[in-house]
């Protein structure tokens, strides 16, 4: 058998430590996690978690340069931790749910936020205002058992050296673990999906030439200048 075209190449990412790489399957981003950044949004914290998807292929490594997107003029970065699934499940119980994560990362949620409001305001769906090209710069990843217990640890997002969101892993009203026990009774997780866990408040814009960093405690940092 051959392929009528040549397959693309599989989607990964880096893993800290080691020369060896985390093949990604999916991205699923959850929205809403952080009370003060649903408040920026105008919306109610009391709203249940639901999920957006992006490529695998829209990852954009640490240290890359990558073009101002197409199609927008208020691109907004969103910190985020991201979970690595290493072994899939259904309907997976609470306290086995971190059992299924190899290894955490630091992301960057990029959303074009002029086509966000338009959807929102029509009912449409999100997908062209989240899952574009290169709309999710990644860090390596970080096997689980050297992450620690991921319940607490700042998490900040820099552009051009300046802090426009500083929050903590606590502040999560969803936890990592309800994350993945959540998702997977809406799917089935499958080894190689990526959780996006949300984002803390002070979402802003970025332009051409930005360099922005992300951080959340105790995980490898993640750097991307967005073109001049
Ligand atoms: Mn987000």
């Amino acid at each position: 058998m051959s392929y009528v075209i040549p397959p693309a190449p599989q989607a990964s990412l880096a893993v800290q430590g080691s020369d060896d790489r985390f093949p990604v399957r999916r991205i699923f981003c959850v929205g809403r996690n952080y009370a003060e950044h649903i408040r920026e949004m105008g919306n109610d914290e009391r709203d249940p978690p639901f999920y957006f998807t992006k490529p695998a292929d829209a990852i954009v490594p640490s240290g890359e340069e990558m073009p101002y997107p197409k199609a927008t003029e208020d691109l907004h970065h969103e910190v985020e931790l991201v979970l690595a699934v290493g072994a899939g499940g259904s309907n997976i119980a609470l306290k086995d749910a971190m059992d299924h994560v190899w290894g955490v990362a630091v992301g960057i949620d990029l959303t074009r936020r002029d086509l966000q409001s338009v959807a929102k305001k029509a009912g449409r769906p999100w997908d062209m205002a989240k899952g574009f090209d290169q709309s999710a710069p990644m860090g390596a990843l970080l096997p689980l058992a050297d992450a620690g217990a991921l319940t607490s640890g700042a998490i900040t997002m820099k552009v051009n050296g300046e802090t426009r969101q500083t929050g903590d892993l606590s502040e999560m009203i969803w936890s990592a673990a309800d994350c993945v026990a959540h998702l997977s009774t809406l799917v089935e997780l499958k080894p190689g999906d990526l959780i996006m866990t949300g984002t803390p408040a002070g979402v802003s814009a970025v332009g051409k030439g930005d360099l922005m960093a992300a951080h959340i405690d105790g995980l490898p940092e993640l750097m991307v200048r967005i073109a001049p």
